[in-house]
């Protein structure tokens, strides 16, 4: 579910981040791996302070792997340490025990010197909705314990679920919101599907993602919908709405295109996969891309 953010509500999920970093080690922030940059919140780092964070770019298996790379290379820079992951397969799941004992080595040493005897670690995960925390969760947990979807509102006593014997998660994750002031970065969550169809204006989007595509993975496009390079590269975006549109038979009466259906099948196919691996940003080219939306 996606919750439409206000002052108010951005609030609240900020406190209720804050109020439970006394209880843990630390913070494991997922982000999606399609758009890694976009899918995260803008003031995390401010409102996790110096608490050790692990960042997890999920839904690794929709993302293009070469990118995925890139994003893992920058952030190795940046000195945040960082894994790909497919939350819904389970791939990637045994790095993340092993990247939190490393991350609170520190602390535990610490305590053993001081004669504390040592526990599990103790986790929140955080992240916008939709990128797969409950997923995550109820994966880590390796059954359906933790509720998928959002519930805003919803007071519950604190849980810890054991993930083996060196984690305790907090059951609830802490929901944080994106940076969606943004046209660029609302485009981008558009695509991957992170934001909800009803308070978007599809066609915009389809316009958005096919612009990306033809510049950088053209074959994408022409692979899957047998287009030819003439409406690939015209001028008039139209032209591709409606190949596809009459490819796929979604006309109105009287045989226009429906352009509503086309974008809502375009998308839901991307979104699904089926035009392959895909990200929408890359730490290189994120200047690029705002080129080509500001030329549009
Ligand atoms: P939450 O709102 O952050 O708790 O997100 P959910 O766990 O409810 O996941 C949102 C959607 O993403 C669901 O449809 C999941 O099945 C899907 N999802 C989560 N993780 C992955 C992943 O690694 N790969 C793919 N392909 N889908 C995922």
């Amino acid at each position: 579910m996606t919750i439409q953010w206000f002052p108010g509500h951005m609030a609240k999920a900020r406190r209720q981040v804050t109020e439970k970093l006394s209880l843990i080690d630390v913070v494991i922030e997922l982000a999606d791996a399609r758009v890694p940059a976009a899918s995260r919140n803008p003031m995390i780092d401010e409102i996790i302070s110096n608490k050790p964070r692990l960042l997890l770019l999920n839904k690794a298996d929709l993302a293009d792997p070469r990118i995925t790379q890139q994003w893992l290379a920058h952030y190795e820079k940046q000195g945040v340490m960082a894994i790909a992951i497919d939350a819904a397969s389970g791939q990637g799941l045994k790095a993340i025990i092993s990247s939190c004992e490393i991350l609170v080595k520190e602390k535990f040493d610490k305590m053993r010197s001081k004669g504390i005897k040592p526990r599990a670690i103790r986790a929140l995960i955080v992240g916008i909705p939709n990128v797969g925390k409950s997923t995550l969760i109820n994966k880590l947990a390796r059954k359906n314990i933790a509720k998928t979807g959002d519930r805003p509102g919803v007071t519950q006593a604190q849980q810890w679920i054991k993930v083996g014997k060196e984690i305790e998660l907090l059951d609830t994750p802490g929901i944080l919101w994106p940076k969606f002031e943004d046209q660029l970065v609302g485009l981008r969550l558009a695509t991957t599907g992170a934001i909800k169809d009803s308070i978007i204006n599809l066609q915009e989007v389809m316009i958005y993602a096919i612009k990306y595509l033809r510049e950088f993975y053209p074959n994408v496009l022409k692979d899957r919908y047998d287009m030819n390079e003439e409406v690939l590269f015209s001028e008039e975006v139209v032209d591709i709405f409606d190949h596809i549109g009459k490819k796929r038979g979604l006309l109105m009466s009287g045989g226009m295109i429906d352009y509503d259906k086309t974008s809502d099948l375009f998308l839901r196919e991307l979104r699904a996969g089926k035009l392959g691996r895909l990200t929408f940003e890359n730490p290189s080219m994120l200047e690029v891309t705002d080129e080509i939306l500001e030329e549009s």
